[in-house]
């Protein structure tokens, strides 16, 4: 038998973490890595966070599931807190990102059903977009790795050309339901919309009566600076997908919706065994002590920031290598001269966790409770790195 028992769909790098402390992860032999991945804009707590961590432990011990057959009391108190923080009037928990899209997508084509509209079911969505892996998020994006061998797609996508506003007005007509897009795209290659673009958007929902879908599965949860980055652009969507950082670690997601825009959720339209468990509530609402708090994203933008700074003034001396910075708080990519990812590789065996992203992209996301001995630290090493790096002879 040559298949492994993992199924073999991620190219995994020899990294294999056993233990993480903080923003430093260690491996079987005890190799210790700087954790400027974070599990892909996951840890924002960084790793044994001890606030999430007791509150996991003490939930478990507790009660850890229940149905959604009965009342939730953890559901309702971490739902009020998030429609509290948001321009959300109501809330569905789930347990994954692309779970958060599939109902933000319901949600946007049954508001139209519930006014009598049901031909208006086309989202428009984005070239470069990734919205996870589900039939209808690949449904929503252009990008072959993830479409191709999947037909027949799931009909009721239009894709356009990203931040191009005239060519997304240009695609509404009269079965459209909304538009559907990350307000900064993190696999395409961390880029932020301008806020023209989402404004623009913005004036055609209201206009057409469309629904604004925005993705925060990577840019929420305080990784822009702000709570989430809509907020960031004073641009407020209809309907809201949230998940990698909102349970610091913990498998979970949330669709947040406006009272309007849930108009035809209504019992026996939508469901998950485990969403919003209590277990997952513990999570997010120990998550959203720490982050939730007007100072911790204040210190998220100044940390990004010195951050960005620090690598802008690191990347002149290996431009060879590096050409730009790009992207907003801790949520930051640099722009390679040719692709990533074996660059990320190359940094991989000398302990500095990145990611790679789309466009020749490296993506920067760090723990959001970095220090500024952190930030020197990577950058130092990564200084370090890009000096001793051999470009290989097929990406120069
Ligand atoms: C990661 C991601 C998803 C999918 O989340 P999963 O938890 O992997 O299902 C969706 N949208 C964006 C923008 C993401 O970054």
């Amino acid at each position: 038998m040559a298949i492994t028992p993992l199924m073999p769909v991620y190219p995994r790098s020899p990294v294999r973490p056993v233990r993480g402390e903080g923003v430093y992860l260690y491996g079987e032999q005890g190799e210790k890595y700087l954790d400027f991945a974070a599990g892909i804009a996951v840890n924002i707590l960084g790793h044994g966070h001890p606030h999430l961590t007791k509150a996991i432990q003490d939930q478990a011990a507790t009660l850890m599931h229940v149905s959604n057959l009965y009342g939730s009391p953890q559901g309702e108190a971490f739902a009020k807190r998030l429609c509290d923080l948001t321009f959300a009037d109501t809330v569905f928990f789930t347990n994954s990102g692309v779970e958060a899209i599939e109902c933000a997508i319901k949600t946007a084509r049954r508001y139209h059903y519930a006014k009598g509209n049901p031909h208006k079911h086309d989202l428009i969505s984005f070239s470069n977009a990734f919205h996870g892996r589900s039939m209808a998020a690949v449904s929503a994006t252009d990008q072959a790795k993830m479409i191709d061998g999947f037909a027949p797609l799931l009909p009721g996508f239009k894709v356009v050309p990203f931040d191009d506003l005239d060519a997304a007005l240009a695609a509404i007509d009269d079965n459209t339901a909304g538009f559907l897009l990350e307000p900064i795209q993190g696999e395409g290659g961390i880029r932020p919309a301008s806020h023209e673009f989402l404004a623009g958007l913005r004036a055609a929902c209201d206009e057409h009566d469309l629904m604004l879908v925005f993705d925060e599965v990577q840019c929420g949860v305080a990784r822009s600076g702000q709570l989430y980055a809509y907020q960031h652009y004073g641009v407020t969507p209809d309907i809201m997908a949230s998940a990698k950082g909102i349970g610091g670690g913990f498998p979970m997601g949330a669709c947040l919706a406006r009272e309007k825009a849930a108009a035809g959720m209504v019992i026996g339209t939508h469901g998950s065994t485990y969403g919003g468990n209590p277990l997952a509530m513990a999570a997010g609402q120990a998550v959203f002590d720490i982050v939730a708090d007007e100072e911790f994203l204040a210190e998220v933008r100044q940390k990004g920031e010195r951050l960005r700074s620090a690598l802008e003034q690191m990347i002149p001396n290996h431009d060879h290598l590096f050409d730009s910075v790009r992207g907003v708080g801790l949520m930051l990519g640099i722009k390679m001269k040719s692709e990533s990812r074996a660059f990320v590789n190359y940094l991989r065996t000398r302990g500095l966790l990145t990611v790679a992203a789309g466009d020749n992209v490296m993506r920067v996301l760090p723990p959001l409770t970095i220090t500024e001995e952190h930030i020197r630290e990577f950058v130092e090493a990564l200084s370090a790195a890009a000096a001793e790096y051999e470009v290989p002879a097929a990406a120069a």
